[in-house]
């Protein structure tokens, strides 16, 4: 596996934070990083979080760490890339605390459909 960082994942996360309000979400505690190399034939991105013996251990605050895979995500239209930035970013608990909040009861196609249409309802206000 090989990683670079994402600056431009890094401004899609910062938009959708600021646009959906997700007001828990700490934008410069997420690092956003491209992989290449993934075996996983279907993962497009996934979250990481620094867990709490790590931030005791290391004197940390609670850290994320967006990881797309480059051979699927790049491919995707931006609309998608959005969608799937939203999809992570619902992983994160309302207490910010380097845990996870899992799929069930709360993150599906439809809660993640209803932000990004939120999302570029409010792009169009900033426009017209
Ligand atoms: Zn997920």
């Amino acid at each position: 596996m090989e990683y670079t960082e994402a600056p431009d994942v890094k401004r899609v996360m910062e938009e959708i934070v600021e646009g959906l309000g997700f007001s828990h979400v700490e934008p410069r505690l997420i690092h956003c990083y491209r992989s290449r190399g993934s075996k996983s034939r279907r993962i497009i991105a996934r979250i990481h979080g620094l867990g709490k013996i790590w931030q005791e251990a290391l004197g940390l605050p609670p850290t994320y760490v967006i990881e797309v895979i480059s051979e699927r995500y790049d491919k995707l239209s931006e609309g998608e890339k959005e969608k799937t930035v939203i999809h992570e970013l619902l992983h994160i608990p309302k207490g910010f605390s380097g845990g996870f909040r899992p799929h069930k009861g709360y993150i599906d196609q439809r809660r993640i459909e209803k932000l990004h249409k939120a999302l570029l309802e409010r792009r169009t206000l900033r426009t017209t």
